[in-house]
């Protein structure tokens, strides 16, 4: 399959030409010469690399009444937010807590190709402390040792990554952020993690858990919302990911849910935290907490919008949603529109690199060299 008169926007630039599709996957760009070939005109569409979603959970579809229902209903579910995300131009995400093993389960669906949707990286239940944050589904441990073999629980059960909760919500109104897990007990799931060569996302929002995280050495922090000027150094010394997921916060100040006082002072917070992170360099992935409360699967990219309305030029939200991401979730062939990546693509009216508010005129998806919807 041929693209022909396309403007490729990824990591690297802009650039015009045709992109010849095999298998799946990119087999060249730039002038590609006709053959037997299906083609298709794209007729100066932008074609942006899929975006890649760090932090999501499929489990729960943003409906704040919903309840959770049988196995089967959980199940169908994940499977329709999966297909949701694909539609939207989501072609990878990653899961960071369900009650059960079912996002795994679907995530291997997804790659025998038994189920349409984007593909998967998951951590099973995330890992937590007595009374912690998210302790009614995540797995409870208290210390090294209990860590040590929660983390090898959820690895076993086929975990692409660990996700820890370093620290309290910010919106407890006790806790607000506060740290929750020991030292030890974090670098005890480091440890393990990296034995199996997996990431560690660690939930963080205050400053001293955050602090903590990186001192443990975790690939990723979650959230963030109070990162300072030492803070954002450290991240970008040590070369941890940071993902905002600033829709979280977004949509609880637009429904009303919960205190809305409290989310307006941790949007200023995390705005803050996208000013230093931005200054020192730090490696900024996308991720939108997609079924939080009003957080719906399939209107994911709205995150980039904000990303950019908390100070990120367009060409770095390109960036954070499509390469970094990719890197930080272990898509090693999605993120780049590239000789030998992924044909996962997402077709824009706009130009994406000139202003981030093009990722709200998605024409169409391809995922895997296949329309999801049809041609543009
Ligand atoms: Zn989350």
């Amino acid at each position: 399959m041929i693209l022909r008169d396309c403007v490729i926007c990824d990591s690297e630039g802009r650039r015009q030409g045709d992109i010849s599709v095999g298998d799946g996957y990119v087999e060249s760009t730039g002038e590609v010469p006709v053959g037997e070939d299906e083609v298709y005109s794209l007729d100066g569409l932008y074609v942006a690399p899929g975006v890649v979603d760090c932090h999501v959970h499929l489990t729960s579809d943003g409906d704040p009444d919903s309840v959770e229902g049988t196995h089967g209903d959980v199940e169908s579910r994940v499977k329709q937010n999966l297909r949701r995300s694909l539609e939207a131009g989501v072609v990878g995400v990653r899961d960071l807590n369900a009650a059960s093993d079912v996002v795994i389960q679907a995530g291997e669906a997804v790659e025998a190709d038994e189920v349409d949707g984007a593909r998967v990286k998951a951590c099973g239940r995330a890992l937590t402390t007595t009374g912690g944050h998210f302790h009614e589904i995540s797995r409870v441990a208290d210390g090294a040792a209990e860590f040590r073999k929660a983390a090898r629980e959820q690895l076993a059960d086929g975990a692409d990554v660990l996700k820890c909760m370093a620290t309290a919500s910010a919106y407890h109104s006790r806790r607000e952020g506060g740290p929750e897990m020991t030292l030890d007990e974090l670098e005890e799931v480091v440890k393990i993690a990296r034995m199996h060569g997996v990431p560690v996302a660690a939930h963080a929002e205050a400053k001293t858990g955050v602090m903590r995280a990186i001192r443990a050495g975790v690939t990723s922090v979650e959230h963030g919302k109070y990162i300072d000027r030492e803070a954002a150094r450290e991240l970008s010394e040590t070369k941890t990911y940071w993902v905002p997921t600033a829709k979280a916060t977004e949509m609880k100040i637009e429904h009303e849910h919960g205190s809305v006082e409290r989310a307006r002072k941790l949007r200023q917070g995390l705005n803050s935290s996208f000013r230093h992170c931005i200054d020192a360099g730090v490696s900024i992935a996308m991720g939108s907490d997609a079924g939080t409360a009003y957080n719906r699967h399939g209107e994911n990219l709205e995150e980039l919008r904000l990303m950019a309305e908390h100070g990120m030029s367009p060409e770095h939200v390109l960036e954070a949603s499509t390469r970094t991401a990719a890197q930080l979730a272990g898509f090693e062939d999605l993120g780049m529109v590239r000789e030998g990546y992924r044909a996962s693509f997402v077709v824009l009216e706009e130009d994406p690199l000139e202003s981030a508010e093009a990722w709200t005129s998605v024409a169409t998806v391809m995922a895997d060299g296949r329309w999801v919807d049809g041609p543009p």
